[in-house]
């Protein structure tokens, strides 16, 4: 994509799809925010926000197209758009759409974008997920919304989970963790180094991956893309890494055409 960093899923290449996880650079707005901030709502001004919005349907050629996104609440509510949804469909934290030419966005800086597409039937699905959401199981119920609303069986899904906090950066209490593993079991432990004086470090993408896994999709069809935002504030905006003024980066998908 012109002038923007723009990481895309080894593989989804399908006519038609469109779909990235952008990183910081390009954008118009000022420090901390600098510079391709996609949040009005994160004490950036409003107008470089949008702004930046238009820099990037430009540079990637979407600009005749309606990106979705929710006022993303940290919750388990999954939102399905269509060409009547406008830029936001509402209070929710994952999006599910079957309808060409609306694109979902999602908007972290931290917390684990996942994007999901079937490309028989050209659905596509984007999760925002932090400890939150991956506590109440958003992704799983996304999953269920794609199979009981639209047919999709979990096995002819496509994963892509992109750059978010890693374990090498995410310490938390280990009453987070605990919390984890009494609502998804004991394979969370392959996601949880314990430390010292009731903490320890969180891998919330492996989690998130082994939800995935639960759901009988192929390792093959489940990318991990980027790198942890923490260590890569250069690239990418992390809350944790910036202590909490900072942009929001976006990831969005979807099918331009049927
Ligand atoms: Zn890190």
């Amino acid at each position: 994509m012109a002038g923007l960093l723009s990481l895309t899923s080894p593989g989804w290449t399908w006519p038609g799809l469109v779909h990235g996880f952008l990183g910081r650079h390009g954008g118009v707005s000022d420090p901390p925010y600098s510079s391709l901030n996609f949040s009005a709502s994160n004490g950036d001004d409003p107008d470089y926000a949008k702004e930046n919005w238009r820099i990037f349907k430009h540079a990637a050629g979407v600009h005749g197209t309606t990106v979705v996104t929710m006022s993303q609440v940290h919750g388990d509510r999954v939102l399905v758009a269509d060409e009547s949804s406008g830029k936001n469909a509402g209070e929710g934290d994952a999006i599910v759409t079957a309808t060409p030419a609306v694109l979902l966005g999602i908007l972290t800086a931290d917390c684990v974008p996942v994007l999901i597409v079937e490309p028989e039937r050209r659905i596509a699905a984007a999760v925002h997920a932090g400890w939150k959401g991956t506590l109440s199981g958003v992704l799983p119920k996304t999953i269920g919304v794609m199979r009981e609303r639209f047919g999709a069986r979990p096995g002819d899904l496509y994963f892509a989970v992109g750059p978010s906090i890693g374990p090498c950066c995410y310490e938390v209490s280990s009453d987070i963790y605990d919390r984890l593993e009494t609502q998804w079991g004991q394979e969370c432990a392959r996601a949880w180094r314990p430390g010292g004086k009731g903490k320890g470090f969180l891998d919330l993408r492996e989690i998130n991956i082994l939800m995935i896994e639960r759901e009988a999709v192929p390792q093959d069809r489940i990318a991990r893309v980027g790198p942890c935002t923490a260590c890569a504030t250069r690239d990418f905006f992390s809350h944790r890494g910036e202590a909490g003024r900072t942009g929001r980066q976006l990831s969005y998908v979807g099918w331009l055409s049927r």
